[in-house]
């Protein structure tokens, strides 16, 4: 039976899912990742939250993931100056692909809309058809940036029910101004939403979207513990908005869809947030390092405020991706033409890719 013979939905006929390559390498440097493992004695605390997590199983977990709220809003309020962020402004799911797909099972489906900057997180798309929503693409300036006069343009030609923007943009790497995400806001009456997952990755003491919820109750805020936290596996994506869209997404979300366990893993290692997070400045000089290395062997590397480097000048990325691939070297062709995005890790993964390309012909 082919996926073509089912009854499925006319409108996911012919759709390719996310397909991020899974191998077992040695340099897996290829979905941004922390490829610095857990500290073993936070990881000893996380255990003994588990154990006292698995004594109660037998009953459903806080569907409110109260404990976990509070732990996740005392840690997005430990960067912002006067601003706090009160726990009733946070919700969490299974990763922050869940948090979109819940924004847009509330706010998209059928009929709506919702526009995107391409190239840009693929997941946005394919979350949008997921859910029946109609993904609208606008054009980048120059450099990928977005200016809020294009960006303001595109709101205006297309009124869509939701925009998406990604700060720092993947897979590009490319910083958002502030002043673009007040200008969408201002310029549409749907629901703004910015997908942060490499914000902590940004220089430090830049002001991120957070600043600019205080009186903008349809911007909506995502991050994950699954990069700068080093718990990808653990699958915790959370958003911050005000209380009403909480209260939205409990309209869709499943009861009890955040397990006992992901809750108290996530409360266990928050506590430990500044071990989590000791390697994020070591990541961020790697990924400077890579972005200061490739002209040397003719590429031309992105500026990145994430955990990666887009790269281009590749003359057939497909060759330079299987190429690397047998020195056990894991990357990825984003789709985007002559360019490849790598994962800025430890200095040895830096130095071993850096190698390795430098021996390849361009
Ligand atoms: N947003 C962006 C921009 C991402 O790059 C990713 C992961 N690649 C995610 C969201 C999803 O992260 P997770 O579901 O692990 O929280």
């Amino acid at each position: 039976m082919a996926l073509s013979d089912l009854p499925i939905r006319d409108d996911l006929r012919g759709l390719t899912p996310y397909g991020a390559p899974q191998k077992h390498v040695r340099y897996a440097l290829n979905v941004n990742e922390n490829t610095h493992p857990i500290p073993e004695p936070v990881a000893r605390h996380i255990v003994e939250s588990l154990a006292h997590a698995v004594l109660t199983a037998n009953r459903y977990p806080d569907r409110e993931f109260t404990a976990l709220r509070e732990s996740l809003a005392g840690y997005l309020s430990r960067d912002l100056r006067e601003q706090q962020i009160a726990p009733e402004q946070i919700w969490a799911a299974n990763g922050s692909n869940e948090i979109i797909q819940q924004l847009l099972q509330a706010f998209g489906g059928p009929g709506r809309r919702v526009l995107g900057f391409p190239p840009t997180y693929s997941m946005h798309s394919i979350i949008a058809a997921g859910t029946g929503t109609r993904w609208i693409a606008a054009e980048r300036d120059a450099d990928y940036a977005i200016s809020p006069e294009t960006a303001v343009r595109a709101v205006e030609q297309h009124r869509p029910d939701l925009v998406f923007l990604c700060a720092p943009n993947n897979p590009t790497g490319t910083a958002l101004p502030l002043e673009t995400i007040e200008a969408v806001y201002d310029a549409s009456d749907g629901i703004v939403f910015v997908d942060e997952a490499y914000a902590e990755f940004m220089p430090k003491g830049q002001p991120t979207a957070l600043t600019l919820l205080p009186g903008r109750e349809r911007l909506v805020i995502s991050r994950t513990m699954s990069k700068a936290f080093a718990f990808a596996g653990v699958r915790l994506g959370y958003l911050a908005a005000d209380p009403a869209i909480a209260d939205a997404l409990r309209l869709v979300r499943l009861p009890y869809h955040l397990s006992a366990l992901t809750q108290a893993a996530a409360v266990a290692a928050l506590a430990h947030a500044p071990e989590m997070l000791a390697m994020v400045d070591d990541i961020a000089a790697q990924r400077d390092r890579i972005v200061a290395e490739l002209p040397a062997l003719g590429y031309h590397a992105w500026p990145s405020q994430a955990n990666f480097v887009l790269f281009e000048g590749v003359t057939d990325p497909q060759a330079t991706f299987r190429a690397l691939l047998e020195r056990d070297i894991l990357i990825r062709d984003v789709g985007i033409p002559h360019a490849l995005r790598v994962t800025a890790g430890t200095p040895d993964e830096t130095a071993f890719f850096l190698a390795a390309l430098a021996a390849l012909p361009r």
